[in-house]
C-alpha cells in the first residue's frame, strides 16, 4: 500500500525525521517526542491543539531552522527519533508468534469510533476511547492487528451552554490535511476510492490512513466528489439519530470496511467486531467463502469460530434495531449472494423475545460469533440475563457470553509528573511490566509529601485551565458573568474537589448528589472544611433528557446559594478528560445499576492516585478493596433509589472523605489521604491497564480461534 507523502515544506533536512514522528501517533503517548514539539515553540505548540501535524505546517520556517543548529535541541531529536525507529522495529512479544499465518495480519478490529487524540475527533465517548486505548496496547504489545473505521468529516461537536442553560452544539468541520492522518494513495497516484460491493445504488468511500504506533487505522470517508449528496452526508457525523442514514452508515462500515481491506490486499485471520454497528463485515466475511465454493453452512461455521464479538451496554439505545423494509431496500441484492432467502436472512437478526421489532445488530453479531463477551464481570451477567432466548434451553449463567473487563492505556492517560515519580521510585522496568501487580507494591517507596505535592501542583494546574477558559468566555464572546463563573473562577485549589465528567445519559444521574440541596450547601459553604464539585460532559444533540439534566446542573452552578462551589465546565473531551482525572482530589461515579456496563475514567483517574467515590456497579466491584476509594449502592433497594444513593453519598462524605483530607500533618501533608491514593494506585494501576486486557483477549480469544484455523 502507498501512501500520499505528506508534505512538510520548511523541515529542514536535518530534522526531516520530526515529519516523520507527526505522522504516527506514538508521539502522543510518549513524553520524550511531545517534548519535542514543545520545545520548538511553546505557544505554538499550545495554539495548534498539541497537533504536531498543523503546527509543523504552521511554524516560521525560522524558528525551525534555528531548532535545527542548536545542538541542545538536536540532541534531544536524535534520541527521541531513535526511540521510535526502535519501537517500530521492535521484537514481538510472542504473544501469538505460535501461529505464523500465510495472513498479513491476524485480526481485523471494526469499531464505529476512536478515541486517539483531541486533534483526531473521531469519537463520541467511552467506546470510542476504549477501541483507540485497544489499538495503542495491540501497537505497544506487537499484536498483529488491522483497524477499520469511518473519518466523520464535518462531525465533531463543540459545547456551548446558553445563558438558559441549554445545550448548543458548534460544529467544526475537520481539516483533513492538518492531523496526522494521510492519504492512501491507488496505483495511479491519486486517493484510493472503494465502491461498496452489491449495493444499489453505488456508494464510494475515499481511504484515509491513521498510523497508530505499528497498528495502521483506516478510516473511510463518504465525503468525496463521486457521491451524491445524500451518500456524502454518510459518514458526516457518528450516530446519526436518522434511521436510514444509521443502517446506511452501518452497511459502509461493515460491508465498505471489508471491501477496504480486500482491496488493499490485507488478509486476516479473524474478525473483531468492537460492537454491534459493524456486524455486516460478518456478511462479506460468508460471502467471500460462498462465492468460493463453499456451502452457506459451512461458511457460516467457518466464520463463526474465527469472530469475536464485544458487547458493551445493557442500555436499549445501544443496540441498533433496524426495520426490515429499510433491509429488504439496501440488502435484497446480499442475501442471494449468500444463497439464503429473505426470511431465513431476516432470522440472523432477530430478538427471540421481540421477533418483530426488527433486526437487531447485536443479536445478529452474537449469533454469528462463537467469541462473544461483556466488559466487565457484572455486565457479563447482566449480558447473559439480556440474551439468554438466542440459547434456548441453556441455563442463564451458561449463556455463552464471557467476559473481560476494560483498561486504559497507561502511558496516554498517565500524567507524565506522575510518571516521572513511578520512574524514581519503581525502578526503570515499571512501563515494561506495568500489568503486573508486583511492580506496584513497591508504592510505598513514594515519599508522602511527594506524591502529595505532585498531586497538589496537577489540582493547580487543572484549575488555572478552568478559570483561563472562563475568562476567555468573559472576554471573547462576551458572555454573562455568571456564566463565566458557572465555568469555573470561583474554584479554589486547597478546597476537597470532586469531579464528575462522562456523557450526559440520564442513566449517568449526574444530577444524584442534588438530591438534598440543603444537606449539599452545608457541605459546599462549610467554613473550615467546604467543598467543591467539578462537572463537564455533553448530552447527545438528540438527547432532550440528557440535556435537561445538564441544564439543572448548569443553573446550579450559577445559584450563589451554592457559593460558587459547583463549576459546569463546557465542552468534555479527550484533553479536558486528562486535566481532570488528574487534577481532582476524588472521582464521583453514580450511575443507575446496573447501567455502568464497566466505566473506564475512575481507572483514569486511579491511576493518577485520585481514587473513585462510586456505586458498586460495573468495575468498582471488582476494584473496590475497601482501602482505596469508597462505595456505595451494595444493596438493592425498595423504593426510591435515587434518595438512598444521595444520602449514601453525603454520609460517605461528612463521616470519611471529608474528615480524611482535612487532617493534615503539621508540614501540610494530608498523611491519611495519601495512603488512600497510594492504595488506589497499587490495587487498580495493573488489573485495569490496557495492557491486562488485551493480553486477556489475546489468550481467551485470539488464541483459540487461531489454533482452530492451523488445525
Ligand atoms: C474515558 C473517557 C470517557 C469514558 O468514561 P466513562 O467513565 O466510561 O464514562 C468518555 N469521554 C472521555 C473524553 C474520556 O476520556
Amino acid at each position: 500500500m502507498n501512501l500520499q507523502p505528506t508534505e512538510f515544506p520548511s523541515l529542514p533536512q536535518r530534522l526531516s525525521g520530526l515529519g516523520e514522528l507527526a505522522e504516527n501517533l506514538w508521539w502522543s503517548w510518549n513524553p520524550s517526542a511531545r517534548m519535542l514539539f514543545k520545545m520548538l515553540n511553546r505557544q505554538a505548540w499550545k495554539e495548534s491543539g498539541h497537533n504536531p501535524d498543523k503546527m509543523l505546517r504552521e511554524l516560521p520556517p525560522a524558528i525551525l531552522q534555528t531548532a535545527a543548529e542548536n545542538q541542545d535541541y538536536l540532541r534531544y531529536y536524535d534520541v527521541a527519533l531513535s526511540q521510535f525507529q526502535k519501537y517500530m522495529r521492535n521484537k514481538r512479544f510472542g504473544l501469538l508468534d505460535d501461529f505464523p499465518a500465510a495472513d498479513t495480519v491476524a485480526v481485523a478490529y471494526f469499531s464505529a469510533e476512536y478515541g486517539l487524540h483531541r486533534s483526531l475527533p473521531f469519537y463520541a465517548g467511552g467506546l470510542g476511547f476504549l477501541a483507540g486505548d485497544y489499538l495503542k496496547e495491540c501497537s505497544d504489545l506487537t499484536v498483529p492487528l488491522v483497524a477499520v473505521g469511518f473519518m466523520y468529516p464535518d462531525g465533531y461537536l463543540h459545547q456551548k451552554m446558553r445563558e438558559d442553560g441549554w445545550q448548543e452544539n458548534i460544529t467544526e468541520p475537520l481539516d483533513r490535511e492538518a492531523a496526522s492522518i494521510s492519504r492512501v494513495a491507488a496505483e495511479d497516484g491519486r486517493q484510493l476510492v472503494v465502491r461498496v460491493p452489491r449495493i444499489e445504488p453505488p456508494i464510494h468511500v475515499g481511504v484515509w490512513k491513521v498510523a497508530v504506533g505499528r497498528v495502521s487505522l483506516f478510516l473511510m470517508d463518504t465525503d468525496i466528489e463521486v457521491n451524491d449528496p445524500w451518500n456524502r452526508g454518510i459518514s458526516a457525523r457518528l450516530y446519526t439519530g436518522d434511521l436510514e442514514q444509521r443502517l446506511r452508515q452501518e452497511i459502509v462500515l461493515g460491508i465498505g470496511g471489508a471491501e477496504v481491506l480486500e482491496t488493499l490486499g490485507i488478509k486476516h485471520s479473524l474478525l473483531h467486531l468492537n460492537e454491534g454497528h459493524a456486524a455486516f463485515a460478518l456478511l462479506e466475511r460468508i460471502r467471500d467463502r460462498v462465492q468460493s465454493g463453499m456451502s452457506y453452512a459451512e461458511a457460516l461455521e467457518r466464520v463463526r469460530r474465527t469472530t469475536i464479538f464485544t458487547t458493551h451496554t445493557p442500555v436499549p439505545a445501544g443496540h441498533d434495531v433496524f426495520p426490515f423494509y429499510l433491509l429488504e431496500k439496501y440488502l435484497h441484492s446480499y442475501w442471494p449472494a449468500l444463497g439464503l432467502d429473505r426470511d431465513t436472512f431476516f432470522k440472523l437478526g432477530i430478538h427471540p423475545e421481540r421477533p418483530e421489532a426488527g433486526f437487531n445488530m447485536t443479536a445478529f453479531a452474537l449469533r454469528l460469533s462463537k467469541y462473544r463477551n461483556a466488559v466487565s464481570k457484572r455486565h457479563g451477567e447482566i449480558s447473559r440475563q439480556m440474551w439468554q432466548s438466542l440459547w434456548p434451553g441453556i441455563p442463564v449463567d451458561k449463556a455463552p457470553i464471557d467476559s473481560v473487563t476494560n483498561g486504559v492505556h497507561v502511558p496516554t492517560w498517565i500524567e507524565p509528573k506522575i510518571k516521572l515519580l513511578f520512574d524514581k521510585y519503581l525502578g526503570p522496568g515499571w512501563v515494561e511490566d506495568h500489568d503486573a501487580p508486583a511492580v506496584w507494591q513497591l508504592i510505598d517507596k513514594i515519599p508522602d509529601e511527594e506524591l502529595w505535592k505532585t498531586h497538589y501542583w496537577l489540582k493547580i494546574k487543572l484549575i488555572d485551565a478552568i478559570r483561563e477558559r472562563s475568562r476567555q468566555r468573559w472576554a471573547q464572546d462576551r458572555a454573562n458573568p455568571s456564566i463565566a463563573l458557572a465555568g469555573g473562577a470561583l474554584l479554589d485549589p486547597s478546597i476537597l474537589t470532586l469531579g464528575f465528567a462522562r456523557r450526559f445519559a440520564t442513566y449517568k444521574r449526574a444530577d444524584l448528589i442534588f438530591d438534598d440541596l440543603e444537606r449539599l450547601k452545608k457541605l459546599l459553604n462549610d467554613r473550615w472544611q467546604p467543598i467543591q464539585v467539578i462537572f463537564a460532559g455533553k448530552a447527545h444533540p438528540a438527547d432532550d433528557p440528557g440535556k435537561r439534566l445538564l441544564q439543572r446542573i448548569f443553573n446550579a452552578s450559577r445559584d450563589p446559594a451554592l457559593g460558587g462551589r459547583i463549576a459546569f465546565v463546557e465542552d468534555y473531551g479527550e484533553q479536558l478528560a486528562q486535566y481532570l482525572v488528574h487534577g481532582v482530589d476524588v472521582w464521583l461515579n453514580t450511575p443507575q445499576p446496573p447501567m455502568e456496563a464497566c466505566g473506564t475514567s475512575g481507572m483514569k483517574a486511579a491511576l493518577n492516585g485520585v481514587p473513585q467515590l462510586s456505586l458498586m456497579d460495573g468495575w468498582w466491584i471488582e476494584g473496590y478493596n475497601g482501602k482505596n476509594g469508597w462505595a456505595f449502592g451494595q444493596e438493592a433497594i425498595d423504593g426510591n433509589r435515587d434518595q438512598a444513593d444521595g444520602a449514601a453519598i453525603y454520609h460517605l462524605l461528612e463521616e470519611e472523605v471529608i474528615p480524611l483530607y482535612y487532617q493534615v500533618s503539621d508540614e501540610g501533608v494530608p498523611h491519611g489521604w495519601v495512603r488512600v491514593m497510594k492504595e488506589s494506585i497499587r490495587s487498580n494501576a495493573a488489573r485495569f491497564s490496557a495492557r491486562r486486557m488485551v493480553k486477556e483477549y489475546t489468550a481467551k480469544f485470539y488464541v483459540s480461534a487461531l489454533s482452530e484455523i492451523s488445525v
